[in-house]
């Protein structure tokens, strides 16, 4: 995932009960007005316009946006891509540029060019002032510019993005992703007063407090910050009843999943994977513990990159945002995608290239079996930087070796550890195995804990390398325990 730190952007959604409830306009203006009258009935008049923005938006994006055909879509993108583009050129960087000459930029331009690249003339020192001590106080409304949300994108190496998003921008999203993950049921629950309210829990890492101006009598959101000791999280959760939803990153699901039995924790009606990608064997084992398979938000600090549909299937968010696709193999199956953002108004996002490799079926039909003709992903590879780069076995070049592969060898040999990392620097590919402390029957005698289980995992990834015809020191580092309030990132390449 591109790197999310989780939230408080167009982002992942966040919704507060334990932190400041009650009537304040928390995303829009109305918070910073205090007592006089004018401002809370002007605070007031937003919070219904923002509400009134999201539901028509829950409507369009759940029973609208049908084409007959890829082409009228097409057609259909291309009118609302020439509106953005007037947008777009009311910020200072695209003014004047004709459309074919917007640059491609990535995360190095935008904190080069952040001032002249949104539209309401915020500095970059002010938004990562602003992001840090939201970070610090846990506190995620409104800091810069009166009423914009900054959100960071994290990165393993470098600086971190700092991106603007209005109260407008938020609601189109939260309506976006209400209507893609909440199933019928939930959605009858929603609209029939006399049944019990939505309830919706996010286990997120930042940005909660940041929805509760549309909470309603209909929809509660409450808010977990994983920054805050998981077990106290775990007994909050339980001791909620069953939730409606229940968000989070796909690591945080799983720990909660299985926690679930012996913490009493209800199994939620649907579980959505957000900020990190949602691994094949993770989803199963959410399903065996809940018997419900979660549905996966893709989603980027810098924007909506992909919804689930009732198919099963994940599509790109085409609808919202555009994408140029900069192919990696021939048979082009795996892209690293272009985006551009056609809703956002605040910061613009044009163009922009992403981290992440994204697989495609070049044989998928063109009409998914839920109607939509927007792309359908087979598969998330994560960032770029999650892709190997091993020296070829005549070392005449890089191979490449793709996530999904490695996450097929693990997930082969994964009976004997519960969890495992691998870190590639130089030609050396570090592995750590999370091994129960007594290892295995398959240890046998005079052998140390999880011996075997190492074993078969250097004879998997032998066979991977010496399939794609490269070569490669493997070795094993000690297990260290994860933080959950850091996102999961199973496989890093930090050199080459
Ligand atoms: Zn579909």
């Amino acid at each position: 995932m591109g790197g999310s730190t989780g939230g408080s952007t167009g982002g992942s959604a966040g919704g507060s009960a334990g932190r400041s409830t009650g009537g304040s306009a928390a995303g829009s203006t109305g918070r910073s007005t205090g007592g006089s009258i004018r401002g809370r009935a002007r605070g007031t008049a937003n919070q219904s316009l923002l509400r009134a923005l999201l539901v028509a938006r829950f409507v369009r994006a759940r029973w609208g946006y049908r084409f007959p055909s890829r082409h009228r879509f097409e057609v259909w993108q291309r009118r609302r891509m020439r509106a953005f583009v007037r947008r777009a050129r009311r910020a200072p960087y695209w003014a004047g540029r004709r459309a074919r000459d917007f640059p491609v930029t990535d995360k190095t331009a935008l904190l080069e060019h952040f001032d002249a690249m949104n539209t309401r003339g915020v500095r970059l020192t002010e938004a990562l002032a602003a992001a840090q001590a939201a970070e610090r106080s846990r506190d995620f409304t409104p800091t810069v510019a009166g009423d914009l949300t900054v959100g960071l994108s994290s990165g393993t190496s470098g600086r971190r993005g700092a991106f603007l998003v209005s109260p407008r921008e938020r609601m189109l999203w939260a309506g976006t992703v209400l209507a893609r993950v909440l199933d019928r049921a939930a959605v009858a629950q929603l609209l029939q007063p006399w049944r019990p309210p939505v309830t919706i829990a996010f286990f997120l890492r930042a940005g909660g407090g940041l929805y509760e101006s549309v909470a309603s009598s209909r929809v509660r959101f409450a808010y977990y910050d994983l920054t805050e000791p998981f077990e106290a999280l775990v007994q909050r959760l339980a001791g909620a009843g069953r939730v409606t939803v229940l968000v989070g990153p796909a690591s945080v699901l799983d720990a909660l999943a299985q926690a679930s039995a012996t913490a009493g924790i209800a199994a939620p009606r649907l579980v959505v994977s957000v900020a990190e990608v949602l691994e094949p064997e993770t989803a199963e084992r959410i399903e065996a513990a809940w018997g419900v398979r979660p549905r996966q938000v893709y989603q980027a600090t810098e924007g909506l990159l992909a919804l689930p549909c009732d198919a099963g299937a994940l599509h790109l968010a085409e609808e919202t945002v555009r994408f140029d696709r900069e192919w990696l193999d021939a048979g082009r199956t795996r892209f690293v995608p272009v985006v551009t953002d056609l809703e956002r108004r605040t910061q613009i996002i044009a163009r922009y290239r992403l981290d992440d490799v994204l697989r495609v079926d070049p044989a998928a039909p063109e009409r998914c079996a839920c109607g939509r003709v927007t792309t359908v992903l087979a598969g998330v590879d994560g960032r770029a930087d999650a892709v190997l780069r091993l020296p070829a076995v005549d070392g005449s070049r890089l191979v490449e070796v793709f996530p999904d592969v490695l996450r097929r060898a693990f997930a082969l040999e994964s009976a004997a550890f519960a969890d495992w990392r691998v870190t590639q620097r130089g030609t050396t590919v570090h592995v750590a195995l999370d091994v129960p402390a007594a290892g295995s029957t398959a240890d046998g005698p005079g052998r140390a804990p999880g011996d075997s289980a190492r074993e078969a995992v250097d004879r998997a990834l032998g066979e991977v390398f010496d399939t794609a015809g490269c070569s490669a020191t493997i070795e094993h580092d000690p297990w260290t325990p994860r933080d959950p309030a850091v996102k999961l990132r199973r496989i890093v390449r930090e050199s080459p």
